[in-house]
């Protein structure tokens, strides 16, 4: 049994325990059904939605805000970090704007979250 995880579904918050040692997988403390899923996609391979800047030139602030199209693998946030850290983008962009596709890889790309024109074009 693993240590139990928070449930974020949802506000009741229920602790979930997942039992990896049976087939199928059996957890406990989940007060329904998407509680179940949420604790065993958890378990077996976590994952994040990124939510971060990346530098931008062209445009009146330094940085645009952006947001991977789909969770990735937790374990592989720090790497898709320095990855973001090592980018520059131009202006203009809009906000839902493909910067790079399949960024984090999986076919997960690097979308825009806000619009920024360019304010230094002659
Ligand atoms: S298990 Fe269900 S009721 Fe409990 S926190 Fe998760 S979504 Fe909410």
């Amino acid at each position: 049994m693993n240590k139990p995880i928070t449930c974020i579904i949802c506000p009741k918050g229920c602790q979930i325990t997942v039992n990896a040692e049976t087939s199928p997988w059996i957890t406990e403390g989940n007060a329904c059904a998407r509680g179940a899923a949420y604790a065993i996609q958890e378990t077996a391979d976590p994952r994040r939605t990124l939510t971060a800047t990346v530098a931008i030139l062209g445009a009146a602030i330094p940085r645009c805000p952006v947001v991977t199209s789909a969770p990735i693998p937790k374990g592989e946030l720090l790497s898709t970090m320095d990855k973001l850290n090592h980018l520059t983008i131009h202006a203009p962009v809009n906000a839902g704007d493909v910067l790079v596709e399949n960024f984090a890889g999986e076919g997960i790309h690097l979308v825009a979250t806000r619009t920024l024109e360019n304010t230094h074009a002659a």
